[in-house]
């Protein structure tokens, strides 16, 4: 694997999550074991008759198992991006894979148990730990939170659930999201809280929420704007974003036999998933001029936060079991690809 500059801004890090019960119970055969050391995910071929038949390899930046603590991913993988968000840089983390992989897991977790809490309340925790032991720096942390659904924007903190929200482009600021809310917090609990309300306003008007998080993409942003007094005696300010993205499933929606509005629908999370790819390819890469940004929302709003100086983590979660091998193949080979 060629190791490109741009590359070690790019992470992509592979999480198998444990059989659940149900599998468990129906004695499914476990087709994925991961070899933490060598940063590996090996795969039983489905067609091989015997157990120790050629597994597909796969390699990683960092791989974790079945008993990985949501601590150890926040430590090793994410710590060092939030890190450098607190130095005024852009970063993001994405959750991806199929529905029922992880991906809410790893971002949120258990919330009220510390063991479990996930990314986001980790990176609360994280930042506002940093700013009670800075001395000589005034802080300034905003949230923000919207989902993207078929191609459409909407800010899960607004009053107005109805409206639509457009992407517009400045020469001085680059692309923004045109009157996305985004209000000040002071503490973990005032973060918290617009999580939850934005949670709240994200499953108002999906019967199943289960179904609606498998076909959008919910982006969590935290901008932390720091102000220090230079030795120029003059203030000086920097600002750091930090984007945490849990992504619609990537299960093949067109494969199950959907129509009409379902069809339509699936066709654009198939879209803005491959689009995520090309961009996350294309920067690893490092020798493409062209990276194609452009072809979709997901990209276009984040581009200001994927490649040039900033950061970005991808979390490709995938399952044990067998009888969705076929899918974890192909979470595999796409983020490979991202690699
Ligand atoms: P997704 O968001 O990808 O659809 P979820 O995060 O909702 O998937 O996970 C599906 C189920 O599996 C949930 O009940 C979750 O608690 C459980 N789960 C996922 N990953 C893990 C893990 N690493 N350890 C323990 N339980 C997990
Ligand atoms: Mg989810």
């Amino acid at each position: 694997m060629s190791k490109s500059k741009s590359s070690e801004a790019v992470k992509v890090v592979v999480r198998c999550r444990p059989m659940n019960e149900k599998e468990r119970a129906a004695k499914f055969e476990r087709m994925v074991s991961v070899d933490v050391k060598l940063g590996q995910i090996l795969v039983r071929n489905p067609r091989e008759a015997s157990a120790n038949d050629h597994p597909k390899i796969f390699t990683f930046d960092s791989v974790y198992d079945s008993n990985s603590k949501q601590i150890d991913l926040y430590d090793e993988t994410f710590r060092p991006l939030v890190d450098s968000v607190l130095l005024g840089f852009n970063g993001t983390i994405f959750a991806y894979g199929q529905t029922g992989t992880g991906k809410t897991y790893t971002m949120e977790g258990v919330r009220n148990d510390p063991e479990r809490r996930g990314v986001i309340p980790n990176s609360f925790e994280h930042v506002f730990t940093h700013i009670s032991r800075s001395q000589n720096q005034q802080y300034l942390v905003r949230a923000s939170y919207l989902e993207i659904y078929q191609e459409e924007i909407r800010d899960l903190l607004s009053k107005d659930q109805a409206h639509r929200l457009e992407l517009r482009e400045r020469p001085d600021t680059g692309v923004y999201v045109k009157d996305l809310s985004s209000f000040v917090t002071k503490s973990v609990r005032e973060i918290e809280h617009v999580m939850n309300v934005g949670n709240q306003n994200r499953s108002v008007g999906s019967t199943n929420m289960n179904e609606h998080s498998s076909r959008s993409h919910a982006i969590f942003v935290i901008t932390v704007e720091c102000s220090e007094l230079g030795v120029d005696g003059e203030n000086h300010i920097r600002v750091g974003k930090l984007n945490l993205v849990d992504l619609a499933g990537s299960e093949r929606q067109t494969k199950t036999g959907a129509q009409g509005e379902r069809l339509k629908e699936a066709t654009k999370i198939n879209l803005s998933l491959s689009a995520l790819g090309n961009v996350i390819s294309a920067l690893v890469d490092g020798r493409s001029s062209h990276i194609p940004y452009r072809d979709s929302k997901l990209t276009r709003l984040l581009q200001d936060s994927l490649g040039g100086n900033a950061r970005t983590v991808m979390v490709a979660n995938i399952g044990p079991a067998s009888y969705n091998v076929e899918e974890t193949l192909t979470t595999l080979r796409y983020s490979n690809r991202a690699k």
